[in-house]
């Protein structure tokens, strides 16, 4: 019987699909069903060599290409994916469980996004001229090499161009190692790199778990790697590549802080905290789980959060009425039950939510707490579900205390209809990317990252090329050197 998402093989090395069955086996099954819909393997030895061999080859080459040419077929693979966002979405959605009304907006697109600006921006990355009297100095951005990025499971294809984009602009070559959870839209994007134009090895996607990443990030022939993933997992990582002296970007996670003032505008507040917990059914790096309310308005803002958190309409992520889909695997669904279950244990007040929801698929509902208090377990673990944690302040001095009371520092966000407090408590709060009156976007001309434990470097923008480009500085003498030898 043929899978409905069987890929023509597990890895895409060198411009070509390539499978080896000795590799451990990955099942990939639909969230919202439990299906099996590809079976794929995990990266062999051999494998893995392949895919550097070929990504240092295609280097070599793509590094003399003229920037305006390497931005172009940036700016072709973008196109094509626009025009085949829909088919990119189903998949997007059969690999993470997300419903199509998002993966249709904010995934492929997202990917494209990526391309086409750092597909435009590449042909005007200059290095400077230094003026040192009758001599002087030049600068030029030149390539890293061989980028090794690895991904999280919640967006896998745009995290698959939000490294791929930068790296390939700035003249390197990748290798992509998706989680083993979402393996099916990174080959998709390595088959259009070819399509657009791009040469065989220049964006390379192996399969496989944790061992798999730890192998490339560990080989000398990798330059610079690029991690989206837990905290935990990013110690090891950057440890790994500083024993090397790797360049290193960390996107790890966060426990971001949400602060709502008594006099913000409540609809708006509720949305934006809405969507700081529920989208992508809670599976999000930067979400503000913790939601600080003001104590004046505590009371109504969890009575219309609460009506607002059940009219989400939870079912068939390929229906596009639906908003809210299953988490990502039976796994992680048992991990954010469990963290639901310490809630309910360690006082914390269930407003609505709490259980799972019977069926085949990895459902949960969206679950809100109140009366939260910070050394609650749910106050001070990343859970990455749909489970919002409402507590209670009274001045903005306590609030900004206890919301920078964490180890990571990803995102935070304030509602205030007062213009000068809310860029007062943004300035306090110790977080890599912020919002006001708004939360989660992250369109890819503004640097994303975190602070603390929340990682190093930032993607997308301007910011981006430097965490995937060098300097190369060269003195250049105009006349005899004066050497007292
Ligand atoms: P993990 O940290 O478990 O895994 C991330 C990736 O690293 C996976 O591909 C994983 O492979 C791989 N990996 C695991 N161990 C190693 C190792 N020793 N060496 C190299 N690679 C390794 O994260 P999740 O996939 O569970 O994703 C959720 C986490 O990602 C959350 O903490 C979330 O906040 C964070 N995240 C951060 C974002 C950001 O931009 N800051 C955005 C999205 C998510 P395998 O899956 O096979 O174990």
């Amino acid at each position: 019987m043929t899978l409905k998402c069987q890929p023509n093989a597990s890895h895409f090395i060198n411009g070509a699909y390539v499978e080896d069955t000795a590799g451990k086996p990955i099942d990939c099954f639909y969230p919202a069903t439990g299906e099996k819909v590809a079976q794929l393997y995990s990266a062999t030895p051999a494998i893995i060599d392949a895919a550097l061999s070929a990504a240092q080859a295609a280097q070599k080459q793509w590094a003399k290409t003229a920037p305006v040419e390497r931005g172009r077929v940036l700016r072709r693979a973008a196109d094509i994916i626009r025009a085949r966002n829909q088919e990119l979405s189903v998949l997007e959605t059969y690999d993470t469980g997300k419903p199509l009304q998002e993966t249709l907006y904010v995934d492929a697109t997202s990917a494209a996004d990526a391309l086409e600006y750092f597909g435009g921006l590449i042909a005007s990355v200059t290095g400077e001229h230094i003026p040192l009297g009758d001599n002087w100095a030049y600068t030029k951005r030149i390539p890293l090499g061989v980028c090794v990025g690895i991904g999280a499971w919640n967006y896998p294809t745009q995290i698959s161009c939000w490294k791929g984009a930068p790296a390939l602009a700035c003249g390197n070559s990748m290798v992509f190692k998706p989680s083993e959870m979402t393996p099916l839209c990174a080959l998709k994007i390595a088959e259009i790199f070819i399509e657009a134009g791009a040469p065989a090895g220049l964006y390379n996607v192996v399969q496989g778990y944790g061992d798999v990443g730890g192998a490339l990030v560990s080989d000398p022939r990798v330059d610079k790697v690029s991690l989206t993933g837990s905290a935990e997992t990013g110690k090891k990582v950057y440890a790994a590549a500083a024993a090397n002296m790797k360049h290193a970007t960390m996107e790890l996670g966060g426990k971001s802080p949400l602060i709502i003032f008594d006099d913000a505008d409540v609809e708006n507040a509720i949305g934006g905290a809405l969507l700081a917990n529920m989208y992508s059914t809670g599976q999000v790096c930067s979400n503000g789980t913790r939601v600080f309310v003001q104590k004046g308005i505590k009371e109504a803002f969890l009575k219309r959060l609460s009506e607002r958190t059940e009219a989400i309409k939870v079912g068939d992520p390929m229906d596009e009425e639906t908003q809210f889909g299953p988490m990502v695997s039976k796994g992680q669904r048992d991990i954010v039950m469990s963290y639901v279950a310490k809630g309910i244990d360690e006082g914390a007040r269930l407003v609505t939510g709490g259980h799972v929801i019977e069926g085949e698929g990895y459902f949960i509902q969206p679950t809100i707490f109140a009366d939260v208090t910070d050394t609650m377990t749910i106050a001070r673990e990343e859970i990455f579900g749909p489970v919002m944690s409402v507590f209670e302040f009274e001045t903005e001095e306590e609030v900004i205390a206890r919301a920078n009371d964490t180890e990571l520092g990803l995102a935070a966000g304030v509602f205030t209809n007062d213009f000068t407090r809310a860029h007062r408590v943004i300035d306090a709060l110790d977080a890599g990317t912020c919002y006001i009156n708004s939360y989660n976007d992250a369109p890819v001309e503004a640097p994303f990252g975190g602070v603390k434990g929340s990682g190093i470097g930032r993607e997308n923008s301007k910011a981006a090329i430097e965490h995937y480009s060098q300097l190369k500085t060269v003195y250049v003498g105009m006349g005899s050197v004066d050497s007292p030898y």
